[in-house]
């Protein structure tokens, strides 16, 4: 094993700034073979992740975690993709229902506090459970999505998973991505359609006024504090200089010193 820093893929972002969508998913799958898989939290750059996959006939899984307390239109979202894409949706759910988490430690997602223990127990906890079983996992964030996502890189290492992170996706702006829906007539949340800007739990997440910002409709009751879960290492402030341990000669195709990664 070899570590690879956040600093060594600095080149690469600049590389990887000139590639498509496509040709990231493809380098992705060269590079990493079976151990890659795409994460969705089936929202609309989600499922234009998985419509790509399922286009370019790629044969990567993907993970949706399922905190208990989703809506139920995200839970049929999910398996109308698996359906009609032919994609392996893998479900991840946390240790405790809802139900007994809240008789253990009380309504949590009602304080700023607890709303980071609930999500770390619901979200990020199911996530680490497969630490180990992946070198390389695809998002979906957009730096159109501004705020944290404003600098968002398309390559990132996250120690926790001690894997890659990849978001195909980065350079794709709203105008671009709804072109893309449109023209391949993609697999949504029917949840977009009322209002809701961005998805997550049922009980963290309300539609949107059209002058509100997009991520105005996530822990509305706890004000502009709570704005992220966790899930994604890059939205959060305390990633510095992280590196993960990886095979050599993986390390050698991710930076392209063994292989000619020509996409
Ligand atoms: S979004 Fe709300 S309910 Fe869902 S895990 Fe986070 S705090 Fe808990």
């Amino acid at each position: 094993m070899s570590r690879l820093s956040q600093a060594k893929l600095l080149d690469l972002n600049k590389a990887f700034d000139e590639r498509t969508p496509e040709e990231l998913l493809r380098w992705c799958r060269d590079t990493f073979g079976l151990r890659v898989a795409a994460i969705s939290a089936m929202q609309k750059a989600g499922s234009v992740i998985c419509h790509m996959l399922h286009r370019l006939k790629l044969d990567i899984p993907v993970v949706f975690v399922d905190t208990g307390v989703m809506y139920q239109e995200t839970l049929d979202t999910r398996d109308q993709l698996a359906r009609e894409y032919g994609l392996n949706i893998r479900t991840l759910t946390p240790r405790l229902t809802m139900t007994e988490q809240t008789a253990e430690f009380g309504v949590l997602y009602l304080s700023v506090e607890g709303q980071k223990q609930c999500c770390h127990m619901r979200k990020v906890e199911p996530l680490r459970a497969i630490a180990g079983e992946f070198d390389a996992l695809i998002g979906s964030l957009r730096r159109a999505e501004g705020g944290k996502r404003g600098g968002c890189p398309i390559i990132s290492v996250d120690p926790e998973m001690n894997a890659v992170r990849l978001n195909p996706l980065a350079n794709m702006t709203d105008e671009q991505m709804d072109a893309y829906v449109s023209e391949h007539n993609v697999i949504l949340n029917p949840l977009h359609a009322q209002g809701f800007t961005t998805i997550g739990c049922n009980r963290c997440t309300t539609p949107v006024l059209p002058n509100e910002p997009p991520r105005a409709g996530r822990w509305r009751h706890l004000g502009p504090w709570s704005m992220y879960c966790g899930i994604n290492p890059t939205d959060m402030d305390d990633s510095t200089a992280p590196a993960v341990d990886l095979p050599q000669d993986l390390i050698d195709r991710i930076l392209g010193q063994k292989t000619d990664f020509m996409i």
